[in-house]
């Protein structure tokens, strides 16, 4: 999508600190880091939220990306991490692109706010 800030990220339209890449994920760090290690997990293909995944190919696709998420996160040495993805405007979704942040470095609360 020519107006999605991520779709610009991945066609490197706008540049961002990646974390790792393949044909399927793009994980980068975080502009406004909400912890010490923030990290942003998207699939390269536009899904605009949780609410727009259908099919089994998405569920394979999202499947995919936590595992990448996993395996960069071990080769960081990161092995406490919160997931979070943000699905609509009141959950603080703003970005309309899927995407799976990765809070790490500090103790984290629970419940979020
Ligand atoms: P959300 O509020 O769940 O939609 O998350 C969107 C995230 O994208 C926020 O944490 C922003 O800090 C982050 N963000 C916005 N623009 C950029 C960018 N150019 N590079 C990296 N992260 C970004």
């Amino acid at each position: 999508m020519s107006d999605c800030l991520f779709c610009k990220i991945v066609d490197k339209k706008i540049p961002a600190k990646t974390v790792y890449e393949d044909a399927e994920v793009m994980i980068f760090e975080d502009v406004q880091p909400q912890a010490p290690v923030h990290w942003l997990a998207i699939p390269k293909v536009h899904i605009t939220s949780v609410n727009d995944l259908e099919g089994d190919l998405h569920a394979a696709l999202l499947g995919y990306v936590v595992l990448k998420i996993k395996q960069a996160a071990q080769r960081a040495g990161v092995h406490d991490f919160r997931l979070v993805i943000n699905n609509g405007p009141l959950s603080g979704q703003s970005v309309f692109h899927l995407h799976v942040h990765l809070l790490s470095g500090r103790a984290l609360k629970w419940p979020p706010g």
